[in-house]
């Protein structure tokens, strides 16, 4: 099955003016560090999934990407979907927020997922906030000119003082993450990767040392093989006796290594067995 490919467009550069409000953040904490980081939780933990992720920012943030490089770069993958992640600001240091996905196909289904996709995010996260439309059909160009089914989410507001601690916090951004990779899962059936079992290691079977004396099957087997090489011809039986001592010192005559200090020895020891099995294969 063909691996589905996910694209994952952090919004902005560490360039762009957009950040958290002063007053409620003295930080002013970009938009690309919050929008970054969710990014990179998510490429992490897509690595446990069947599916091949590109990322069209710039991952180290020095570069603001052109939202038509964006395009192109999504559009060349041929990316199953594309998901645009960023924070929103507009209120001011007021109290509402909450999170939207907007998307900019006029397909039905794709209104289907953008709510699918504000609702898996929103189960985790919580932030619904007061915003009358939570799903918005707009011409973002990253959502307009991709190929593919685009949405991109406006995770909370910088400069909500309610929204603001929440989207601080890297809870948020792992809630997030665990909301779109439940909204993959069931609109795109992104599935976790199946560990495959390692093959046993097959267990090499060692054959017993023969001498005068000895039983048991290894001997039958001893027996089969010399009788079938000619060296045999007493009976087939579990018992290592007279015939069998002399097969084995007749097969050391003819292969003085297998003797010691190259002569017959009357014991049927790893080296012949190692002879005689690789004239069997031969
Ligand atoms: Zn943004």
């Amino acid at each position: 099955m063909k691996k589905i490919r996910i694209c994952i467009d952090e919004g902005h550069g560490l360039s762009s003016y957009k950040s958290c409000l002063k007053s409620l953040d003295p930080n002013q904490t970009k938009e690309w560090w919050l929008n970054d980081r969710v990014a990179d939780k998510l490429e992490s933990a897509l690595k446990d999934y069947d599916c091949e992720v590109i990322r069209t920012d710039d991952t180290t943030g020095k570069t603001d990407v052109s939202l038509s490089k964006r395009v192109l770069k999504a559009n060349n993958f041929e990316a199953d979907v594309f998901i645009s992640i960023h924070h929103n600001g507009g209120i001011n240091g007021g109290s509402g927020g909450g999170t939207t996905v907007f998307y900019c196909s006029s397909k039905a289904e794709r209104k289907k997922q953008a709510q699918a996709l504000y609702d898996a995010v929103v189960k985790q996260t919580k932030l619904v906030g007061n915003r009358s439309s939570k799903i918005v059909k707009k011409g973002f160009t990253v959502i307009k000119k991709t190929t593919m089914p685009a949405f991109l989410i406006e995770n909370g507001f910088m400069d909500s003082k309610v929204d603001l601690p929440i989207i601080l916090s890297e809870a948020h951004a792992d809630k997030t993450v665990v909301g779109i990779i439940n909204f993959l899962t069931t609109e795109f059936a992104l599935q976790k990767t199946v560990v495959e079992e390692k093959e046993p290691v097959q267990q090499s079977y060692e054959l017993k040392t023969l001498k005068r004396g000895s039983t048991g099957n290894d001997v039958t087997i001893f027996e089969s093989i010399l009788k079938k090489l000619g060296y045999y011809g007493g009976e087939i039986d579990i018992n290592f006796g007279p015939a069998c001592v002399k097969a084995c010192n007749d097969f050391q005559q003819q292969y003085p290594e297998c003797g010691t200090n190259g002569k017959p020895d009357s014991s049927w020891g790893p080296a012949c067995w190692k002879k005689v099995l690789s004239i069997l294969k031969a």
